[in-house]
């Protein structure tokens, strides 16, 4: 085992809290939002108003505890050197599943995919490992895929073309016994080189702005998964290690009410909040340890159960606004993220 700290650590499943900055002077008023606990960087302190019968205002100081919680003035670097060991246990065979949730506007894309985000520093410190690796025998290769659930349809992010031109959905198949996942035509890139992951990045960023009319407002309506498949041999013992990395940066969580969209929105907005509930349930499920796992409930958790499942390791980012405008959605988002914790 080249990287066990993470094991040290209890349980399989941690959840970490980012609050993002306030970006400006326009954005709004900012919530109270606290973190006193600065030595373990654990807690979070939400202050709420409430109207009592007679309208007076009284505040509430409501608090949540995670494995860590990052105050605004966290940047990327420092949140990647907290996961850092949590990436390097796929190279070590584990299934290793990293999400971020939380409403539209929050940070998620930020913190997972732009050119400063997980994605990009989990490959390129994947890719700097396998070369030193080689030194030790190693011989590894790099292969990913990055996918899209909308409407609980799969689509490939690295194929071009639009759905109503005849693009094909994608089909998951399992293979029960070897516990593993394939997605039937999905293109695989090997990222044998660290610019071809900033290549594949931006290739999704086309194929989906092609997709949709409205790219933005598409992919926040979408989950999308990154998928690395890390396959590692010796070839002085002859051991071999299979292990996967996927990056998830879910659909905005906001709560949209269902009077307010209708058609294909209202089947967007129920199939969103279906497949987040869905997904709180399989890591509910699982950290309980409960012997029925509803992975089928959606396409998501159907995709990524083997990944989830056994030899797995899980973190959920939840990701909140620090404006006083979103407060009910940022106390929703953490209350989701306190039950799967
Ligand atoms: P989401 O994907 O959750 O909808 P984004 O990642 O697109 O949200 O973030 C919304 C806006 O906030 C973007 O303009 C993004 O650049 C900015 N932003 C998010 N997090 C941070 C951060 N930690 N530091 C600076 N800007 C951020
Ligand atoms: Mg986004």
């Amino acid at each position: 085992v080249l990287f066990n700290k993470y094991q040290e650590l209890k349980g399989n499943i941690r959840v970490m809290c980012r609050v993002r900055p306030v970006l400006g002077s326009s954005e709004g008023n900012p919530a109270q939002i606290g973190f006193p606990d600065e030595k373990t960087s654990a807690q979070i302190d939400v202050t709420q108003e409430e109207k009592n019968s007679m309208g007076m205002v009284s505040r509430k100081v409501v608090p949540f505890e995670f494995d860590r919680v990052f105050a605004p003035a966290v940047h990327n670097e420092e949140i990647f050197g907290e996961i850092s060991q949590l990436v390097q246990s796929a190279l070590d065979g584990y299934n290793v599943c990293i999400f971020c949730y939380g409403q539209t506007g929050s940070g998620k894309t930020y913190t997972m995919s732009s050119p400063d985000g997980m994605i990009p520093r989990a490959t390129h410190m994947i890719y700097e490992t396998i070369t030193k690796l080689k030194e030790k025998s190693w011989t590894y290769t790099m292969e990913g895929s990055f996918v899209e659930v909308y409407n609980e349809e799969l689509h490939d992010l690295l194929t071009p073309g639009r759905e109503s031109d005849g693009k094909k959905r994608l089909e998951i198949r399992h293979d029960d016994s070897r516990k593993q996942t394939t997605v039937l035509n999905c293109k695989t890139v090997a990222l044998d080189s660290p610019d071809k992951v900033e290549m594949m990045l931006k290739q999704a960023q086309n194929n989906r702005s092609v997709a949709a009319t409205k790219a933005n407002e598409r992919s926040s309506r979408s989950h999308s998964v990154f998928i690395l498949k890390l396959v590692g041999e010796n070839s002085a013992t002859n051991e071999r290690c299979e292990g996967t990395l996927n990056l998830v940066d879910l659909a905005g969580s906001e709560r949209l009410k269902h009077s307010q969209a209708e058609g294909e929105r209202m089947r967007e907005t129920q199939n969103i909040n279906k497949s987040l509930a869905c997904l709180g349930d399989v890591i509910e499920a699982l950290g309980r340890g409960s012997g029925h796992v509803p992975y089928r409930n959606s396409k998501l958790t159907h995709l990524l159960q083997y990944s989830l499942s056994g030899n797995s390791k899980t973190l959920m980012f939840v990701m909140v606004s620090p404006l006083e405008a979103h407060l009910k959605e940022t106390i929703t988002s953490l209350r989701f993220a306190t039950k799967v914790h």
